[in-house]
């Protein structure tokens, strides 16, 4: 329990778990089978992360995309915990090498392909060696059920038979029943507890707007996003090239990604992507699975998804860092048909009727008036019960009514007089007085209704005349390219004078930005995003390994102004505020200093972790050493490391809380002057301090010194 709480703040630098990860974890310690159900951005990766530090022996984390594994392991190194990957990427000396290290216990997680780990040999080398926990991720791959069948993952219904006690962690953000069963039958793992987290995403904002000229309404919606993370998905190859190009020709970063290019450039651009060299990504739904980016501002749906499923898979990918985050979906009834035509052409009866009626639920689900968040939670049997949710456009501008009894006769009278023979575009052709060549061979510029339409636009009319066929007042016949006719209400319209009571139509098009209006310091949190962005590109890691955007939030709010304050920032761990504290602190200080902001040492709430840190053990031999009083050399040579290193020791020791006398390292005048430097300075930099206080101090007696001041602070 305790410990639990001590390696997620210490390594993960968090100081409290999301729903369902701390009873995950636990039945993974007391080693049962698990399987869990969260959705994306659920943190999945932490419920095997985790036990991974504690359990004895191997943690094996299997994952189904290579390209991505790197990633994982370079975030988990970023923590300080030892894992490693073992994949076809890696030549064979670099392979044994690692074998090597798994063999000798140095290693808690092992990143892995299931093609890789089921071949004989390596199951083999795997028997002979301590194996914890199985964690299998994207665990929705084995089955066939599933938009993502992976035939490798099938056989890993082995690993029951193979490696009997070994607990299994399976793990899947995919929420449709079937599937689930079909994981649980396949793994064996019936006997183990199932978690479900929630499926609502609360930090998502979806809205569905008329399509009426998508690249336009895309570059209004672009308008002010130009450095946000966004993924664009369009239904076709040659749409992703067209809007990726118009993208980039209006000044924007964006690389296309569809299964038609070479295998190269879609890994290139995806890592483009991931690294933020770019800002967009247009793409196919080829593009998305185990894409761990945690920064995707947006989702834009240019084109009608084909599921409801599919979706929200998609949707899904935005804001996995639990900051607010678009979802847009872009609808016409002219990409409806097209996605029917392509249904026609299906061979298999069942597969075109399964078709059918996911895109009926889909088109169900943009034309209702029902919350968003509601009917998509409600598709995944989950009961959404608040009256608002507050982030949906439904819930956000709810429609008005106007009576529109003109507008409706307007167009009942246009359908009846082009003999209902016509689709929606061409009936509004004729509305608002289009000369247009088909118009024109038809006479149909010379009948009463020509023309009168003029007050609405075009758009304007195809919601009235979608609002007319849902209240029965008019009707769609056939598939691929429907006739509009009269409906059975109609009468009452045109020869009654019934009232019509339609939605009012708004002014603007532009879509709310909700997800621009974060209350952070903008300039700040694009200064730090761009050391960022200078750190990971020298250490050829993505941005995201380094910090989160979370966390630079959070610094671009709190203005911290110490260490000790950086390290209360959420996901700065111990290895983190070592590694790149210094740097991101003095940056925080010249903007604040530049900008004659007021830092205020010490305001930041520290939560504790609820009992004291386990003491490291290596520091603490070294301690057991200092007490007998060694000197330093003493300890160095004794345990055959670097003084550094027992420098190291006796800081970290410090600022867990041990009361390390610096007597015998150094005499109590320089000590003094140290504390009063610092406090002058009024500053925990360390090359400032070094500069003023000049050659007769180390960097590691400032840094002692340094950390008594900061605990005795702490303790004030
Ligand atoms: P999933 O795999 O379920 O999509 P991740 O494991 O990638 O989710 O986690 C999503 C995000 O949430 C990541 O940015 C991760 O660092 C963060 N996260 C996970 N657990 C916690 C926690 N307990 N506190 C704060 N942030 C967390
Ligand atoms: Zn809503």
């Amino acid at each position: 329990m305790i410990i639990m709480y001590d390696i997620l703040q210490k390594y993960f630098g968090y100081t409290s778990f999301y729903p369902l990860q701390e009873e995950i974890i636990n039945e993974a310690l007391s080693r049962r089978d698990v399987f869990v159900l969260m959705p994306t951005g659920g943190g999945k990766s932490l419920c095997y992360q985790l036990p991974a530090m504690l359990l004895d022996g191997l943690t094996i984390v299997i994952s189904p995309l290579i390209a991505l594994m790197k990633d994982q392991v370079d975030g988990l190194l970023a923590d300080g915990i030892p894992a490693t990957l073992i994949n076809s990427s890696l030549t064979y000396s670099e392979i044994e090498a690692r074998r090597r290290s798994l063999a000798n216990n140095e290693v808690r997680i092992l990143y892995i392909a299931p093609e890789r780990l089921v071949m004989p040999e390596f199951l083999q080398f795997l028997q002979g060696l301590k194996i914890a926990l199985f964690a299998i991720d994207e665990s929705h791959c084995i089955s066939e059920w599933g938009h993502d069948f992976r035939p490798e993952y099938r056989q890993l219904n082995m690993l029951k038979e193979r490696f009997p006690g070994v607990p299994i962690m399976a793990l899947t953000a995919t929420a449709t029943a079937v599937v689930q069963e079909d994981i649980i039958k396949q793994l064996k793992i019936a006997d183990g507890k199932t978690f479900k987290a929630s499926f609502n995403r609360k930090n998502l904002y979806y809205q569905i707007r008329p399509k009426e000229n998508p690249y336009q309404q895309l570059l209004r919606y672009l308008d002010g996003k130009k450095t946000d993370s966004g993924i664009i998905y369009c239904q076709s190859r040659k749409t992703v090239e067209n809007v990726a190009g118009s993208l980039k020709s209006e000044g924007y970063r964006a690389l296309p990604y569809h299964a038609g290019l070479p295998s190269e450039a879609r890994s290139e651009n995806q890592e483009r992507f991931i690294r933020d060299d770019v800002e967009i990504i247009v793409a196919t739904i080829a593009f998305g699975m185990g894409i761990d980016k945690p920064n995707v501002r947006y989702v834009v749906h240019y084109d009608l998804p084909k599921s409801i499923e599919g979706y929200y898979q998609e949707t899904g990918r935005a804001g996995r860092d639990g900051l607010k985050s678009d979802c847009i979906l872009f609808f016409s009834y002219g990409d409806k048909y097209k996605i029917e035509h392509f249904i026609k052409q299906k061979e298999d009866e069942n597969e075109r009727e399964v078709a059918y009626k996911q895109l009926r639920e889909l088109t169900n689900y943009c034309e209702g008036n029902v919350c968003r968040r509601k009917m998509l939670l409600a598709y995944f049997g989950e009961v959404f019960s608040e009256q608002n949710c507050g982030a949906c456009d439904i819930c956000l501008e709810p429609k008005e009514l106007f009576e529109g009894t003109v507008a409706a006769q307007k167009a009942l009278s246009c359908i009846y007089r082009v003999g209902e023979r016509f689709g929606v575009n061409y009936v509004i052709d004729v509305l608002l007085g289009s000369k247009n060549q088909k118009v024109l061979q038809n006479h149909h510029d010379e009948i009463k209704t020509f023309g009168v339409g003029k007050e609405y636009s075009k758009i304007q009319w195809q919601t009235f005349i979608r609002e007319l066929v849902q209240l029965g007042y008019a009707r769609l016949e056939g598939d691929e390219y429907p006739i509009l006719k009269l409906g059975e209400k109609s009468r009452q319209v045109l020869m009654q004078n019934e009232k019509v009571f339609l939605t009012k139509p708004v002014e603007k098009h532009i879509i709310q930005k909700v997800a621009a209006g974060d209350n952070y310091d903008r300039v700040l949190f694009d200064r730090l995003r761009a050391l960022r962005k200078a750190a990971a590109d020298k250490e050829g890691v993505p941005p995201y390994v380094i910090f989160h955007d979370t966390s630079l939030k959070e610094m671009s709010i709190r203005y911290p102004g110490s260490l000790a304050d950086l390290r209360k920032i959420g996901g700065v761990g111990e290895m983190k505020l070592k590694k790149y504290g210094d740097a991101f602190l003095r940056e925080i200080l010249n903007y604040c200093t530049q900008q004659g902001i007021k830092q205020k040492p010490n305001t930041l709430k520290y939560q504790e972790a609820p009992i004291k840190q386990q003491k490291s053990l290596t520091a603490q031999v070294t301690f057991d050493l200092y007490k007998q009083g060694l000197s330093l050399q003493q300890i160095a040579a004794r345990r055959g490391l670097a003084p550094s290193t027992i420098y190291s020791h006796l800081e970290k020791l410090i600022l867990e809380g041990e009361a390390v006398v610096l007597d015998n390292l150094m005499d109590s005048k320089k000590q003094q002057h140290i504390k009063q430097v610092c406090l002058e300075m009024d500053t925990e930099l360390l090359t400032p301090l070094k500069e003023k206080l000049g050659e007769d101090y180390s960097y590691e007696e400032i840094r002692l010194v340094r950390a008594q001041l900061i605990m005795e602070e702490r303790n004030d």
